[in-house]
């Protein structure tokens, strides 16, 4: 095993993956407000590119559209996951402290738990949600 140059917090590849997902989600957000047809989401639509270090999930906190409901969730982890990187706890899990492995922030770059925590958060999720045990 090569030793890594970086930690996941100054990896330019998941940061790259996260800054331009955002982008894409910015674009599908801003096409979902325009054609909405309420001439508020239009407005916010032409704010939405406008965004510096503002958080573009803030902008759309009080936005109703089932649309783009998941896409602003989405824009939140990532919004999320580059403050992570900011504070240089990226990577690390949430729940137990350890080091999320490369392989699962590569397939999902704003995972906040490793995956063993995960899965039992999910088990524990579903249980309460079933309500049979
Ligand atoms: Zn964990």
């Amino acid at each position: 095993m090569n030793a890594m140059p970086f930690g996941p917090s100054e990896n330019p590849e998941l940061r790259n993956r996260l800054v331009s997902r955002r982008e894409q989600l910015r674009d599908e957000i801003s096409a979902a407000l325009r054609s909405s047809g309420d001439a508020e989401n239009a407005t916010l639509a032409g704010h939405v590119h406008d965004l510096g270090e503002e958080s573009l999930a803030d902008l759309l906190a009080d936005v109703r559209l089932a649309g783009i409901a998941r896409d602003v969730q989405e824009v939140r982890d990532i919004e999320a996951a580059l403050q992570r990187m900011q504070a240089g706890t990226y990577g690390v899990c949430t729940d137990c402290g350890k080091l999320i492995s490369l392989a699962r922030l590569h397939v999902y770059p704003t995972a906040k738990r490793c995956r063993p925590c995960q899965e039992t958060r999910e088990k524990t999720r579903k249980v309460a949600h079933t309500g049979t045990i």
